[in-house]
């Protein structure tokens, strides 16, 4: 690590760390010895990004360029990636679950490449030059020599979007195009990732064989997102380019709105009638992490894999998720939507959605609402917030 260009005479610009849970220095092996030949810069760097990674995750670290391992041997940025675990003194573990151990180091590898490719794509982005990605692509990569600082990619941000089909090469060069001719509508910028729902809503034809597309039309396409955080969970995407999120719609995307809403409705109603145990809330995200404005349809069981942090629960159980029914009540009526609720109320305790009782964690609480049997909070049972096979009227056939 300490000779990589200087006597090894590779230019890597990209380390991938197979780090610890924890993201400290300690152990032995590679994980110790990039942190030695980093120095405390890349201690203080990774702090900024993350403090813990779960298995399955990855998250990029620029590296200071006082970095010893930056000057000397022209590092740029060491990803930290963590596999599986069969370790039952560390947090998930897996027992010898050897299947899920798979699918995990799978997660993790693509996190992994997905964090390199915004590296390479932020660098492109900043010299307009081509990357050198042609070279050899060991563990140890050598996309081109950038000294551009760069944020903090972090996975957290990947494994809450909804995942469609990976575009390929020429589609994203299409949506990068797409967006710098319309993106003056926002000045948030998004994510490489985060523009896949844009890149989807605008050319739904090239996503047509993929199994989670479940209906387009001309306002909106219907899709599964591939990290559902509960039995059912799908997505009406408006097709409106423009309308990035709910902060960009006005009175005049009312007809949209209810269009939208009338699709979720008649999902949810077709997914009662396969199981009329389950129950489902349609709402938007009060700031969505993917760009191109999109309605959740989510069944109140949050019984999925995919919903591992508290990031993911509270973004569907507290103020954050603003109801369809109210949304579309308040642009009706004052013009737009209020977004009171900010990143922060993500940070919040983990409640049940059901009794609001707390638990500490996760798995805790996953335990508890398996079997929570309360009654919804009453807000939620009027206005017809919830859906269920009591609620809906069902057709006699
Ligand atoms: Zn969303
Ligand atoms: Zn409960």
């Amino acid at each position: 690590i300490t000779q990589l260009q200087s006597k090894g005479g590779l230019r890597c610009n990209v380390i991938a760390n197979a780090a610890n849970w924890r993201l400290k220095p300690g152990g032995g092996g590679v994980n110790a010895a990039i942190y030695n030949a980093a120095g405390e810069d890349l201690q203080r760097a990774t702090k900024e990004c993350a403090d813990t990674l779960r298995p399955g995750s990855s998250v990029a670290v620029p590296l200071p360029s006082t970095s010893p391992l930056h000057q000397r041997e022209g590092v740029t940025h060491i990803i930290h990636v963590l596999g599986p675990n069969m370790n039952p003194m560390r947090p998930d573990c897996l027992k010898n679950d050897y299947t899920k151990g798979s699918k995990i180091l799978h997660e993790a590898y693509t996190s992994l490449f997905e964090n390199f490719v915004a590296i390479v794509q932020s660098c492109m982005g900043k010299q307009n030059t081509e990357p050198a990605l042609e070279k050899p692509a060991t563990a140890v990569t050598s996309p081109n020599d950038s000294k551009t600082k760069r944020e903090c990619n972090h996975d957290s941000e990947r494994t809450k979007k909804h995942k469609l089909v990976q575009p390929n090469t020429s589609s994203n060069q299409a949506r990068e195009g797409d967006s710098k001719r319309s993106g003056v509508t926002t000045t948030k910028t998004w994510g490489s990732w985060a523009q896949a729902l844009y890149e989807l809503a605008m050319h739904p034809e090239n996503y047509k064989n993929s199994d989670s597309l479940l209906e387009i039309s001309d306002d909106f396409v219907v899709l599964n997102d591939l990290y559902p955080k509960a039995k059912r969970h799908v997505l009406v995407v408006s097709r409106k380019d423009g309308l990035d999120s709910l902060a960009d719609v006005k009175k005049e995307h009312l007809p949209l709105l209810r269009r939208m809403h009338s699709a979720g409705v008649k999902w949810a109603q077709k997914f009662l009638e396969e199981d009329s145990s389950l129950v489902f809330r349609l709402g938007y995200h009060s700031v969505p992490s993917m760009r191109q404005l999109h309605l959740h349809i989510i069944s109140q069981d949050f019984n999925s894999a995919s919903l591992k942090n508290k990031k993911h629960w509270n973004s569907f159980t507290t103020t954050f998720f603003l109801d369809s029914v109210d949304v579309i009540e308040e642009i009706d009526q004052r013009g737009s939507a209020t977004i009171s609720s900010d990143d922060r109320v993500l940070a919040m305790e983990l409640r049940c959605h059901r009794c609001r009782s707390a638990h500490p964690n996760i798995p805790k609480l996953k335990s508890h609402i398996a079997s929570c049997k309360s009654s919804f909070p009453s807000h939620l049972l009027q206005k017809d917030r919830l859906l269920s096979s009591s609620t809906m009227h069902m057709d006699c056939t």
